[in-house]
Parts: structure tokens; sequence; C-alpha cells
């Protein structure tokens, strides 16, 4: 994680904040542990100013976020058929999404953040044999209109691999 930081603050053009990797991989809507009796206490929340290490936990809660994070930008995590999505609104001025596929869910426009397992018996090779005529470049998966990446998962590692040198 950190070992990328550096070439991504120093890079031109499309760039790999150094909180994205750990946006991806963090689990959400777990219960807060600091606020385990309170009734918005789903974990749905990522604070991008808040550097990871030494940030203490990378989801945290709406009153976390007032507590901690009040002066921050946040972005909060929603679920689509138990999938974790981000509004494009929200993380478009912070991260380059260009070539991620949006889908419109509950009238805003929104993205995936990791990859979604494919339905059954269906690999990179079924994925593409599908429908449609788009299809994920790392994945496979069919995707609905002429975009590169299903999710942001499968466009970061192709931004990590361009930045090394
Ligand atoms: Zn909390
Ligand atoms: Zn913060
Ligand atoms: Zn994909």
């Amino acid at each position: 994680m950190m070992r990328r930081a550096s070439a991504a603050e120093t890079a031109a053009g499309s760039t790999v904040p150094d909180w994205l990797e750990t946006l991806l991989s963090t689990r959400f809507f777990l219960a807060c542990a600091a606020h385990p009796d309170s009734p918005r206490n789903e974990c749905n929340m990522f604070c991008l100013d808040c550097r990871s290490p030494p940030a203490p936990a990378p989801a945290f809660c709406y009153y976390c976020r007032s507590h901690r994070h009040a002066a921050h930008r946040v972005i909060q995590i929603r679920r689509s058929s138990y999938h974790d999505v981000v509004r494009v609104a929200e993380v478009e001025d912070a991260l380059d999404i260009s070539g991620v596929q949006t889908y419109v869910i509950n009238s805003a426009k929104v993205l995936f953040l990791n990859e979604r397992p494919q339905p059954r018996g269906a690999g990179a090779a079924a994925g593409k044999a599908a429908a449609s005529p788009y299809n994920c470049e790392i994945c496979g998966r069919a995707l609905l209109d002429p975009f590169r990446f299903c999710s942001l998962g499968c466009k970061v590692p192709l931004l990590c691999f361009l930045l090394d040198p």
C-alpha cells in the first residue's frame, strides 16, 4: 500500500490516490465498535483525508463522521444487490473513473467498487461469450455500455501497473 504512494502522488494524469486500495479492500456495513447501541451505527462511510495508516478504522459510522471527520471529504458506500457501490458525484472529483461502467440506481449514477462474482459456471471465457458486445477487460463481465471495466476494482490493477517503473 505504501510503496505506491509516492509514485501516485507525483504521476501526472491518471493517478491512483493512496486511499484507493484501502477503499477497495475495506469491508463495509459492519456495526461500529465505538457505537454498538446507536441506531445508525453501520460502518458505511470512508474518509478521503485520513490516510491509512494511521487512520484507525477505514470504515466508520454516521456518529464517527460527525465526531472525527466533520471537516473531511467523506464518501458514503451504498449497497446494490449486496455489493458495495458509490455515487459517481461523490468520487468523480477525487478519482479518475473514466472507463468504469456506471449504473443508475435510485435515480443516482453509481459505480461498483469491486468485481462481482459471475453467475454459476461463468468465468472470463464465459463472460466474453455473453450476449453483450462490451466486456470488462479484466474479468470479462458483460457490460451494458461501451466501458472498459465493470468496477473500480478491475480498473485499479491496470493503473498501478502503468505507474510502476
Ligand atoms: Zn461509530
Ligand atoms: Zn477523516
Ligand atoms: Zn471486471
